[in-house]
């Protein structure tokens, strides 16, 4: 215990940490910067990315979510096997592009805490944690969706990929999220074959080479569950749309993206 914190402290002298948004040092990324970004709180169309009209992203399910239905673009439902899109920010901010590469490609896996607060914030889920009073909380249970439901994953990584980052960028947000909101992150999905990188392919290729990448583990069944599938970015959202194909053969009711930025 004294050795660790020994160790933590010349650490902290031999290589200070400065936080990535105003230099400040201490932390990766301090909280007065997390404060600053605005956040999308309405989720959006997979497929078109326009934003949906409900205001609400994290609402109970069926019935109330009947609404949700109608406010998806009839054209577009077809096209994806995602409910909806979550995104907390734009991937245009260059903090927000500078956070994210650090993440990925600089290997600071501290940048979970901070970016998966941003999402956290987007999902824009009742605060059960500092219910004021009686009543306050009354309220928030009203409000509140059966959690039960719920399942967080998260988009697997090849295995080469793995080795090489050391993490699952995507797993480390899922996790979080879901030890906050009190939901059950489960490991669900695994890549089944190598994929070719995406960004150097067309949308439609990007589609063709997705397909079979992924099933499940043995034996999870996610009957009548929502499942809440982080990855970091969305792009062409042919990822995430393979993903929520395969988790709805293994009866899923719904599947939302959820990631950092799009
Ligand atoms: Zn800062
Ligand atoms: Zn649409």
């Amino acid at each position: 215990m004294l050795f660790t914190k020994l160790r933590n402290f010349i650490i902290e002298i031999l290589f200070p940490v400065f936080c990535l948004g105003c230099r400040k040092e201490g932390m990766v990324f301090c909280s007065d910067c997390l404060d600053k970004i605005e956040i999308n709180n309405k989720p959006f169309c997979p497929v078109c990315k326009f934003r949906l009209a409900n205001d609400r992203s994290f609402v109970a399910p069926a019935p109330q979510d009947d609404n949700l239905v109608v406010n998806f673009h009839r054209n577009c439902r077809e096209k994806t096997n995602l409910k909806k899109l979550i995104a907390a920010v734009s991937y245009s901010d260059p903090l927000i592009k500078k956070l994210i590469d650090n993440y990925k490609y600089q290997f600071i896996r501290e940048l979970n805490q901070p970016l998966s607060q941003l999402i956290i914030k987007s999902l824009n889920f009742p605060d059960v944690r500092h219910p004021g009073n009686y009543k306050e909380k009354q309220e928030i249970n009203k409000k509140l969706p059966d959690l039960s439901k719920f399942i967080i994953t998260a988009v697997p990584l090849h295995k080469r990929r793995l080795q090489w980052r050391g993490f699952n960028q995507s797993e480390l947000l899922g996790e979080k999220i879901g030890q906050q909101l009190n939901i059950e992150f489960k490991d669900i999905l695994k890549r089944n074959k190598k994929t070719d990188p995406q960004v150097k392919l067309s949308f439609e290729k990007r589609k063709i080479n997705m397909e079979g990448a992924f099933v499940i583990k043995n034996g999870i069944n996610l009957h009548k569950k929502i499942i809440l599938l982080v990855d970091d970015v969305y792009t062409s959202g042919s990822t995430m749309n393979e993903c929520a194909k395969i988790l709805k053969t293994a009866g899923a009711k719904e599947v939302w993206g959820v990631v950092i930025a799009k």
